[in-house]
């Protein structure tokens, strides 16, 4: 196996509008230095032509190598494949779309002739939002109390290792990646510098706020127990306050003599400690399934080819799904069987939680506010439902707003055909109500459809896979 002095490892999804322009301007920082270098990018399974990409510029520079996967598996696979790759001496993890520059490569080579096994760009956060900023740096911090290793805020995926870290860093097996914190972990000489935030070259991120919700919970539970240590002192604590209060009302029965039971108390103790329960009950259970999913020591990811051992031509990208919600692939119409069919389990769900907020609020406020309620919480679960379960689409405001109009289509339709049912065929007032909401049914789920998905094409998300969850892997956030 050739060695070389620097392997840049490049993860790349969707990158084929930023690829050429990226590597143009890695060589043109690299060939400066005189080092002897290789590029290995890995496409983790692109729908676009970023595979056609790779291959192009493996045909033109020797320099570059390329592993491309069998479909998407996240950024933590494409660095490990890239890791895996490299024969570098040092080797630097990289963006593909520029916001990692190129320029500072030779800052960190320099460094690593220092001795350092571990130079870190760290980004600032200049020109990002404010929320997001806000809701980074409070991640951070409290990641910090957290966190059995030191995770720190702006440094991300970009760095140098040496080839010992690198090998360190290939040692551990687990599926469940979070790099930075096994980063952390592997420790040796590090040395951080800071660089001015950058904006994509092109493309569009792939990190929504969903993936980042689980890439920060993710980092919670990889590296420590502490969530388990806190249920642990949750029960404890309310263990103590209930005999507490346990005490306190004998010794007013006592003084007192028996009073009449508070509902609302009772109410309110029952509701609070079944939320507690059931939080617990969800830590245990994510650690449980990573255990799971350790045990199961399936791959991290699936080689489609790579540029040593080249498979057929890279095929023409798929036409994407369009807004009315069919696939491009498969049969349209059992498509929209499964989807109706789920949009109608959604309907029995929502009606029982309309019940259940009905039958909760109507003890304490009137009942028809307890309603308005209720029905208000059911639209807008429905509406979140149908749009992650049914459609597979990231929520707009838009389409909340217009979502509404399939429940006011139900209510007219159905009042309609009941009144037809009733007035004109003569049935009874309960099978008319019944068949007529059946019948509502589906012209509400097309409203619904065209609601949630009509525009949607540049949000709509890809079906999750079977390790969906370990799509793991924002720059530096
Ligand atoms: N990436 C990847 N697989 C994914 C998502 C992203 O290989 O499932 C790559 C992507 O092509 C890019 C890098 O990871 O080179 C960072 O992704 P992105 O720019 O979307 O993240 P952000 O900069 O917004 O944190
Ligand atoms: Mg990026």
């Amino acid at each position: 196996m050739k060695s070389c002095q620097v392997s840049i490892v490049v993860p790349c999804y969707n990158e084929d509008q930023a690829v050429k322009a990226f590597h143009r301007a890695l060589v043109d920082a690299l060939e400066p230095t005189r080092q002897e270098f290789e590029v290995c990018y890995v496409d983790d399974g692109s729908d676009d032509l970023t595979r056609s990409q790779l291959i192009y510029l493996a045909s033109v520079d020797e320099r570059v190598r390329y592993t491309a996967f069998s479909r998407n598996f996240g950024k933590e696979a494409a660095m490990l494949a890239g890791l895996r790759m490299s024969r570098g001496d040092s080797v630097v993890l990289m963006d593909a779309d520029l916001q990692h520059p190129p320029e500072l490569v030779p800052r960190m080579l320099e460094l690593r002739r220092h001795g350092y096994d571990q130079v870190i760009a760290r980004r600032d956060r200049d020109g990002e939002g404010a929320l997001r900023s806000f809701l980074s740096r409070s991640y951070y911090r409290a990641m910090g109390h957290f966190m059995e290793v030191s995770v720190v805020d702006g440094e991300g995926d970009f760095r140098l290792l040496s080839r010992r870290a690198v090998d360190s860093v290939l040692t551990l097996p687990e599926s469940n990646r979070f790099s930075k914190g096994i980063f952390s972990w592997i420790g040796f000489d590090t040395v951080s510098f800071t660089y001015p935030n950058a904006q994509r070259v092109a493309g569009r991120s792939k990190w929504g706020s969903r993936r980042l919700l689980n890439y920060g919970i993710d980092g919670v539970l990889s590296f420590n127990n502490r969530p388990l240590r806190l249920a642990i002192y949750a029960g404890l604590l309310l263990a103590l306050a209930a005999m507490a209060y346990a005490l306190w009302t004998i010794v007013g029965v006592l003084r007192n003599g028996v009073g009449v039971p508070g509902y609302t108390t009772l109410l309110t103790a029952v509701v609070a400690l079944g939320g507690i329960q059931l939080a617990t009950l969800g830590i245990v259970g994510e650690y449980v399934g990573r255990i799971y999913c350790e045990t199961k020591n399936r791959p991290h990811y699936l080689v489609r080819e790579s540029s040593d051992h080249p498979g057929s031509p890279a095929p023409e990208p798929p036409i994407r799904a369009t807004g009315g919600g069919a696939s491009a692939t498969g049969s349209g119409r059992s498509h929209t069987v499964r989807q109706f069919l789920t949009f109608a389990a959604i309907g029995v769900v929502n009606t029982a939680v309309y019940l259940a907020v009905y039958a909760t609020l109507n003890t304490w406020i009137p009942y028809l506010a307890a309603h308005v309620i209720g029905y208000c919480v059911s639209i807008i679960g429905s509406f979140f439902l149908n749009s992650r379960i049914t459609l597979r689409t990231r929520p707009t405001w838009r389409a909340f707003l217009r979502y509404p109009l399939s429940s006011l289509v139900n209510l007219v339709l159905s009042g309609a055909l009941l009144y037809v049912g009733v007035s004109h065929l003569g049935m009874g007032k309960n099978v008319a109500a019944l068949a007529a909401g059946i019948l509502a049914t589906p012209f509400s789920f097309l409203v619904a459809r065209w609601a949630i998905t009509s525009g949607a094409d540049a949000t709509r998300e890809p079906e999750p896979g079977p390790l969906a969850d370990s799509r793991t892997g924002r720059t530096g956030d």
